[in-house]
């Protein structure tokens, strides 16, 4: 039956388009086996959660609420540790704390967490000294190991991306909803030395809430709202036989989901019209993303609009914007005013890391944070002089004290990257430097 409501739903049309990035997976019968057990099991998230999310990036698109989107580049099997995903919840509460505070906007919260497995490269092999292996695709494909055993595609790896998966939401849900998110322990989330200015920074918002929060308590006002927040999970939507094995129908609406999370993304090598992600992505309901490089036209983003929200219905779509901090003020503007005057409804998301990589001296994949930070100004600026609506931001981050990104006030200089460089793919934002990107970001929101 539910098969069957799938294929009526279309879902599978995709199979007859060019799907970039995928695996050569070895054994179609080893496939087969773990494709059939994923039809099988609980979907991760449920299609009124996701209807949710899509409310909340409708208002975003209006200027009523700012999108925080972070986590990692990849997120990695061995370390969906409760220590490491605490600390990644742990800075982007303290991030939207921050902008709440400052900028008086609701955040929406999204993590890139929970499924974030899967990652397109840019070429199919790697070498190192002499030797050339195929490239490391994310958890869900391969390991990073190099050794040719490793990186052969293995299927069961999908099983695994689930159960990793379902325990990272669970603990998720469990820190979102069981009294760590409680806006009373404001304090509590900072770990740093008040030494340190971004810390010192962050107790002193922290005790003008906590000032807030006691006069509303002292004016009998009421907590509820405060003890829990919502955060939501997204990933790439890469691996399509993933993807879509977790696919299900809504029993309310009879409508397709991707259950594999709230929110999923289609990057910036697999968005042509005609290719298999696109149509897949038609056809479920789940609110989605696309990013825009700077290659992208208004032509493109329209066409990508209406095949992706035919309706026009808000919230359903998110364009993510990474252009580069040299380009985004000459390339976004005749993309945002092409899709303003079609009177296209999307949400428009800034991703200020991914035209921002490059190879420093000593030979780590690094981001300047200087340059982060212009990209994320500058997509401000285009939007403000267009009259449209800046609506949120997705970063690279990680709660942790690595070194992968030069700059911010600890001065991270390329001997510096060496210390603690830990990413498996993109350079991100350490703990530290989130939080200041946070207080830069509120000031323009503020403007
Ligand atoms: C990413 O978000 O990690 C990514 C690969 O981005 P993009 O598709 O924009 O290159
Ligand atoms: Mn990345």
């Amino acid at each position: 039956m539910s098969e069957a409501a799938l294929e009526a739903a279309g879902v599978d049309s995709y199979r007859e388009r060019v799907a970039k990035q995928q695996p050569a997976w070895p054994d179609p019968q080893a496939l087969a086996t773990v494709v059939e057990r994923l039809n099988n099991v609980p979907p991760l998230v449920f299609a009124g959660e996701a209807d949710v999310l899509r409310e909340h990036l409708a208002a975003a698109g209006r200027g009523e609420a700012f999108v925080l989107q972070g986590g990692d580049c990849a997120e990695i099997f061995a370390e969906a540790t409760a220590d490491r995903i605490r600390n990644k919840i742990k800075t982007i509460l303290q991030m939207s704390v921050i902008l709440t505070y400052g900028a008086s906007t609701p955040v929406i919260k999204i993590g890139r967490m929970a499924g974030q497995y899967a990652k397109p490269r840019s070429s199919d092999t790697e070498t190192r000294d002499g030797v050339t292996l195929p490239a490391y695709r994310g958890d869900i494909v391969n390991s990073s190991a190099f050794t040719e055993e490793s990186r052969i595609p293995n299927p069961e790896r999908m099983l695994d991306a689930y159960h990793v998966s379902a325990s990272t939401l669970n603990l998720i849900r469990a820190f979102t909803h069981g009294g760590f998110a409680d806006l009373r322990r404001v304090h509590a989330w900072n770990k740093g030395f008040a030494a340190n200015p971004a810390y010192a920074k962050y107790e002193q918002t922290a005790a003008e809430i906590d000032r807030a929060v006691r006069f509303m308590g002292a004016a009998g006002g009421d907590f509820d709202a405060l003890k829990t927040v919502d955060l939501f999970a997204s990933h790439e939507a890469l691996l399509l036989d993933y993807e879509r094995a977790l696919t299900r129908i809504d029993s309310r609406t009879g409508r397709a989901y991707d259950c594999s999370a709230h929110f999923v993304w289609i990057g910036e090598r697999t968005r042509e019209i005609d290719g298999a992600h696109v149509e897949f992505m038609s056809k479920i309901h789940n609110p989605i993303g696309v990013k825009l490089g700077p290659t992208a036209t208004g032509a493109d983003a329209i066409a990508l609009a209406h095949k992706l929200n035919p309706d026009n219905e808000p919230g359903r779509l998110t364009f993510v914007v990474r252009m580069g901090a040299d380009k985004v003020r000459d390339n976004l503007p005749p993309l945002v005013e092409a899709v303003r005057d079609a009177g296209v409804v999307v949400t428009w998301l800034s991703d200020p890391m991914h035209g921002n990589t490059f190879t420093s001296e000593s030979g780590y994949k690094t981001r300047r944070f200087d340059t982060i930070l212009d990209e994320v100004t500058g997509f401000f600026e285009v939007h403000r002089a267009a009259g449209t609506i800046p609506g949120g931001l997705l970063v690279e981050l990680t709660g942790d004290d690595v070194t992968e990104v030069m700059g911010g006030t600890e001065q991270i200089d390329d001997e510096g990257l060496a210390r603690r460089y830990e990413t498996k793919v993109d350079p991100r934002l350490n703990h530290q430097q989130s939080l200041e990107l946070a207080f830069l970001l509120s000031e323009l929101l503020s403007q």
